[in-house]
């Protein structure tokens, strides 16, 4: 069968493509230059399965999408009351590159505008340590939360720092109120070289992924910050990520999220996916125009609004077994609990990656207690390509869990009730 997740992710793409509005980022030359075309989006479960569809695999700058793992990295590496003594956490409604400080403190607002990002970069690794091993520490920890080593792109940060006017302005004045205790010139180059790290699209949707898994890399396995740092950096994309947009996009999209000025996008839905979108063209707030619009179509596609009240995925599948033999052999997936979007891909994920032997096939849904709109249309969906695989497929279905099941062109399901797996007839010989 071919797998549904690429599918579905190429045809979003390829509703967003013909909208080319935007610009790429002017303030920096380099960037300025990229091709604006390219178009990627990629999800990666909290257990580490990738799925992908267009440009996934260019490399980018990372820029402000670094924002909330340094922070996270500064937190784990000085503890909550240190960083929280020198960054807030409210939102600005300002633009990222806002020079504004809170009134009396000169604290930066919160983390994810520059000035409280510059501060948060000089928060990583030891308190005695020299820049270049702040830079060390920061690409070795974006590294730990992408599962592979990252590099600087050179001609980007060269670029960026010819014109970092602005950012070294912020960081002068971040100095002047001991905010920064760090050399103002030193950080700024170790933010900017921070900020040119190379990522692909599917690298920022594990780096998504290890957040939406408690700070645990999916595939590495390593922890990379503890739960409660998790935590406090969801919380913050989430009120703040967006810029000056972030109110709109709580309400709109609601999954936490951040952007960055070389067009990639990310969102974390804790204990569920990450997922990551690159499109260079850039709306009025510096988020990437495609990328919202196919965040948003995510979200109410699959209801992942973190405001939406999911059921967990653990154990959607029960068994998984086959009874009788020859003809009359039938596999049975014995499925349990609520089932969303993340307990749906497990049965997606059973179906595709084997080709089943029998010609029959039975979901058992006698243990499902809930099933949400998207894990009905998945299942339907695999419904729909058992069929044309050749399969006969029953739903032992007694408490009419999934009303009318209807799997669409080509597909074909019978319903059978009671407990009872004898329930589906066996062939007659
Ligand atoms: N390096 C960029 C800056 O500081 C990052 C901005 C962004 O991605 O939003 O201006």
């Amino acid at each position: 069968m071919r797998p549904i997740i690429p599918d579905y992710l190429a045809e979003a793409l390829g509703d967003v493509e013909a909208d080319t509005s935007g610009e790429t980022a002017g303030y920096i030359p380099e960037l300025a230059r990229a091709h604006p075309d390219f178009l990627g989006a990629a999800f990666v479960t909290v257990d580490g399965e990738t799925y992908g569809a267009g440009d996934t695999d260019v490399e980018f700058t990372i820029q402000s999408i670094s924002k909330p793992f340094v922070y996270a990295l500064a937190l784990s590496d000085r503890g909550f009351d240190a960083v929280l003594d020198k960054v807030g956490v409210e939102p600005s409604g300002e633009a990222f590159n806002e020079i504004s400080l809170e009134s009396g403190t000169g604290r930066p607002l919160n983390p994810m505008i520059n000035a409280g990002a510059i501060t948060a970069h000089s928060l990583t690794g030891a308190e005695d340590a020299i820049a270049a091993d702040r830079v060390e520490r920061v690409i070795h920890g974006l590294s730990a939360f992408a599962g592979r080593r990252l590099t600087v792109d050179e001609s980007v940060y060269a670029s960026e720092r010819a014109h970092a006017h602005r950012n070294l302005a912020i960081a002068h004045m971040l100095r002047s109120h001991d905010i920064l205790t760090t050399d103002a010139q030193a950080t700024t180059d170790g933010y900017i070289r921070q900020c040119s790290v190379r990522v692909t699209t599917t690298d920022l949707a594990m780096m998504a992924a290890t957040l939406a898994n408690r700070g645990r890399n999916p595939l590495s396995g390593e922890q990379v910050v503890p739960e409660p740092v998790v935590r406090q950096v969801l919380s913050v994309m989430f009120s703040c990520g967006m810029y000056d947009a972030a109110g709109d996009w709580a309400t709109q999209v609601g999954i936490p999220a951040k952007s960055g000025v070389a067009g990639g996008l990310i969102g974390a839905l804790p204990g569920q996916v990450g997922i990551a979108t690159f499109s260079p063209r850039l709306d009025a707030h510096g988020n990437s125009v495609r990328g919202v619009s196919l965040c948003e179509r995510f979200s109410s596609d699959m209801g992942m609004h973190v405001m939406e009240v999911s059921a967990p995925a653990r154990a959607t599948v029960r068994s998984h077994h086959v009874v009788g033999v020859g003809p009359n052999a039938l596999r049975i997936l014995q499925l349990q609990g609520g089932i969303g979007f993340a307990g749906a891909e497990k049965v997606l994920r059973e179906c595709v990656d084997a080709p089943f032997p029998e010609s029959r096939v039975a979901f058992d849904l006698t243990r499902v207690h809930s099933l949400d709109d998207v894990a009905r249309r998945m299942l339907l969906e695999v419904v729909r390509r058992l069929t044309l695989d050749g399969h006969e497929v029953f739903l032992v279905d007694p408490e009419t869990i999934m009303p009318d099941p209807d799997p669409g062109d080509g597909g074909r399901v019978t319903v059978v009730t009671g407990a009872d797996h004898a329930v589906v007839p066996p062939i007659a010989p």
